[in-house]
């Protein structure tokens, strides 16, 4: 039995004339926490994106507990249900309160009752420490509260991954620490995450694996503490550099 949730095989994506990526070939597995670093432009967004089906790529597979999502007969909406995304810009629903923006997905997609999915919207708020602001506007929370309702609003899909793009940079430094602290805990309780982040501590403590992404290539990868402790490949050693 293979524990692989996520396998991308051979992916490319241009936009005209641009080559985004370039043969993309990694999986992610069970419980895994998959960081991926790189310079802004390298393709970090396009490939989420892509795996999220918010794009559509034009080479290459991607598989889903083993199913081809290219194929043409996926459910997307239930597809995102179980691989969410959470964006850098949080993305909530701005004319909703904190619990139903945590609620309407379960009830839309998952055909949850409205008791039941305040029920779990609730203990996800919990999880994320924004169980006291389940009535509050959205519009009223700060950037790291919003982004901790969007993980709880992704947990309450009850995803078997989360796909995390720069989750803490809209955010003010101050608001950066609890946001992380919330995404460690979920990797701790076994999550499966793939986070893209430029936080390089947070993917040297919390990543099983660190995916370098250079002008639409995977330039590097491998496990934290060799991508980080003894990089191979030139530019990785000049990208790491300006972080340190
Ligand atoms: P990253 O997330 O690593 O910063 P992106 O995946 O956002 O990189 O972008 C990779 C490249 O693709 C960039 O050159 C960007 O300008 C380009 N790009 C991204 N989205 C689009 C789009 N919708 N149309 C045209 N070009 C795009
Ligand atoms: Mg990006």
């Amino acid at each position: 039995m293979s524990d692989t949730v996520i396998k991308i095989e051979h992916l490319q994506k241009h936009f005209g004339k641009l080559q985004v990526l370039n043969d993309i070939n990694f999986q992610i597995t069970k419980g895994q926490v998959v960081t991926i670093i790189g310079s802004s432009g390298s393709g970090k967004s396009t490939m989420l994106r892509c795996i999220n089906l918010l794009e559509v790529p034009d080479g290459g597979k991607i598989y889903y507990e083993g199913k081809d999502i290219l194929g043409g007969d996926l459910d997307v909406t239930k597809y995102r249900s179980k691989v969410c995304m959470v964006f850098q810009s949080f993305n909530l629903f701005n004319n909703k309160n904190v619990l139903d923006n945590c609620t309407i997905g379960q009830i839309k997609v998952l055909k949850r009752s409205k008791a039941e999915a305040e029920k779990i919207a609730m203990e996800h708020l919990k999880t994320v420490g924004m169980e006291s602001f389940a009535h509050a506007a959205s519009t009223t929370l700060s950037g790291g509260q919003k982004q901790r309702v969007a993980i709880a609003r992704a947990l309450c899909m009850n995803p078997d991954v989360i796909l995390f793009d720069e989750p803490t940079s809209a955010l003010d430094p101050e608001m950066v620490g609890g946001v992380l602290d919330v995404m460690k805990d979920l990797a701790k309780k076994g999550m499966t995450m793939v986070v893209v982040t430029h936080e390089m501590q947070f993917a040297r403590e919390v990543s099983d694996y660190v995916v370098f992404m250079d002008q639409g290539v995977i330039a590097e990868a491998a496990e934290p503490e060799e991508l980080f402790g003894h990089p191979k490949e030139e530019r990785t050693k000049q990208f790491l550099s300006r972080y340190s």
